[in-house]
């Protein structure tokens, strides 16, 4: 079969019936240069999410996916990288404790639960400026919110912070979002307190939704992630940048649209209540406000608030809008070029650097294997093409998270070298070959 072309149409058929069909290509498209490390980490050719057995090619959703699942470019990233001296976190009912009684709200730890913010965290945004984001997405609620946003002409002025597990069980749903001009970004896999992870959960939470996002974008590298509960300290903001160039986004206001139903001080004219006095009072800074599209009271909220936001003159935009960044790591949004990449974390770039190492190929196998082997009958789609690829540096020296005392910022400030240029090339998939030319997503006809 042509996969590429299969999956356009599928990706057609879940579009909006406001657009005429357009000649744009999601599924075939991939936008990585082969050289680039963020491509190492995930390339591969990406599954049908129209086929019955799209999910056997990830782990299965709400369980963290365990270590056997992670490809071995993530687990040589993580090598790689230098960690902060940040225990793992006792869970506590939510408020997180930290060995030898540690103060979560210090500089080293920097827990967001309490309050601890850095300057590479996404907290405020400018005066004026509202950033519009809904979590825990996909969901069955999501269609009636997705309407809503265009017939509003605002479906690409929100960001979406999604759930692997719940892309899994609704992948049209998540390409329905993207293609009305969404963007799209990482709430993990599983939905946990992050903290309270081990390193390597968190490369699972981290790159198996960063994996299914890309798959079912074009390749585009997701560069935000929002962490649940607000749970992020200084050891998961550098694993989340240093090994997969994400930005941390937690949020200046909670609208506990989330607690209506659970915690009867929240109601639907509380939490309206709420959002109205924000909206109408101070615009310095701007807004970031904690909303989800996860059932009818969360989407009356916004319902309900988006037209206080345009009689008071805020200015909409979504995430990678208002901070002015790209709203993708190798692309500038959901229809332009994808030339541009920047990658988080000095190792990276130095990854790149580095002439291919012995690791390469076992690590571009090892990616595509390991999705494989979450299933019995799903077949290797391994990319013949990248097996040569540059890999991640499999000589770097191993830190373990107590090892090293960074800081995180200094982690997350050394920018890698911009990656431009895309080259065309062919792949194989499952003994067929399928060869194409790379489009440029500029080149798309635009359905916005
Ligand atoms: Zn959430």
């Amino acid at each position: 079969m042509i996969y590429p072309l299969a999956l356009a149409a599928a990706v057609l058929s879940s579009s909006s019936l406001a657009h005429p069909p357009s000649p744009r290509i999601v599924q075939g498209d991939w936008f990585q240069p082969r050289d680039s490390p963020v491509h190492e980490l995930f390339k591969r050719d990406p599954p049908n999410p129209n086929d019955p057995n799209f999910q056997n090619s990830y782990p299965p959703g709400w369980a963290t996916p365990p270590v056997s699942s992670l490809p071995q470019s993530w687990l040589n990233k993580l090598a790689s990288i230098q960690l902060p001296n940040v225990s793992v976190s006792n869970p506590n009912n939510g408020y997180p404790t930290y060995a030898d009684g540690e103060s979560p709200s210090d500089s080293t730890i920097c827990s967001f639960t309490y309050q601890c913010t850095t300057s590479t965290d996404l907290v405020n945004p400018p005066d004026g400026v509202i950033a519009i984001s809904f979590d825990d997405g996909p969901t069955d609620e999501s269609p009636t919110l997705y309407a809503y946003l265009q017939e509003n002409n605002i479906a690409s002025h929100v960001t979406h912070f999604m759930i692997g597990s719940n892309i899994l069980s609704n992948p049209l749903t998540m390409q329905s979002a993207f293609n009305m001009g969404g963007h799209i970004a990482v709430h993990t896999w599983t939905h946990l307190y992050m903290t309270t992870l081990s390193n390597e959960a968190l490369l699972a939470e981290f790159g198996w939704t960063m994996q299914i996002i890309s798959d079912l974008t074009g390749g585009r590298i997701p560069m935000y992630w929002r962490p649940p509960y607000g749970d992020v300290d200084n050891r998961v903001r550098a694993i989340a940048s240093g090994v997969f160039g994400l930005k941390t986004v937690p949020w200046n206001q909670d609208s506990g649209d989330w607690a209506i139903g659970h915690d009867p001080a929240y109601t639907n004219s509380s939490v309206q209540a709420q959002m109205e006095q924000w909206i109408t009072g101070s615009k310095s800074p701007g807004l970031l406000i904690l909303e989800h599209e996860t059932n009818p009271n969360t989407v009356a909220n916004f319902e309900y608030s988006y037209p206080l936001m345009k009689s008071n003159d805020w200015k909409v935009e979504n995430v990678a809008e208002a901070f002015g960044f790209d709203w993708y790591q190798n692309s500038a949004n959901n229809n332009g070029s994808a030339a541009a990449m920047s990658v988080a974390g000095g190792s990276v770039s130095g990854a790149s650097a580095t002439s291919s190492s012995t690791s390469s190929s076992s690590a571009a196998s090892s990616t595509s294997a390991s999705a494989a082997s979450t299933t019995s009958d799903s077949g290797p789609s391994i990319s013949a093409a990248a097996a040569g690829a540059g890999g991640a540096n499999g000589s770097a020296s191993k830190s373990s998270g107590a090892s090293a005392s960074v800081g995180t910022e200094s982690a997350a400030k050394t920018s890698g070298a911009a990656m431009r240029g895309v080259a065309p090339f062919s792949y194989s998939q499952a003994g067929a070959v399928a060869s194409m030319v790379i489009v440029s997503l500029g080149t798309i006809v635009s359905m916005l």
